[in-house]
């Protein structure tokens, strides 16, 4: 891979991996604990055009959590870093709120109920 590449993934992780913390000093313990649970990726190509992130698996419910099905949420950091154009604090926005689209899509959300909380 392009070291360009694995600079702007190691980027886009720092910045996930902050707000996760975030998360865990701020959120619900509740919302905390599920967020744990899911592992977030960052990848370097979209397997589709101007796609940011993608989740896979099963949305959390309580069957899910019953079967402990798995899931996972990757995001696509030449989509977010072509957005972003070269603005740093355009690339952590769009970061975080791709990484809580992914989420919400965990949480079982639609893009519908999505856009209502400005994560269309
Ligand atoms: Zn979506």
């Amino acid at each position: 891979m392009h070291q360009h590449h694995e600079g702007v993934i190691e980027h886009i992780q720092r910045i996930v991996d902050a707000h996760l913390a975030l998360i865990k000093e701020k959120a619900s313990p509740e919302f905390a604990r599920i967020v744990a649970q899911v592992p977030i990726r960052v990848l370097w190509d979209s397997p589709q055009h101007n796609l940011y992130g993608d989740f896979f698996g099963v949305p959390l419910d309580d069957a899910a959590l019953a079967s402990g099905a798995a899931a996972d949420i990757v995001l696509y950091a030449s989509t977010i870093w072509e957005e972003a154009k070269g603005d740093a604090a355009e690339l952590q926005h769009m970061t975080i709120k791709t990484l809580m689209h992914e989420l919400g899509h965990y949480l079982g959300l639609d893009h519908e109920e999505l856009g209502h909380r400005g994560l269309a």
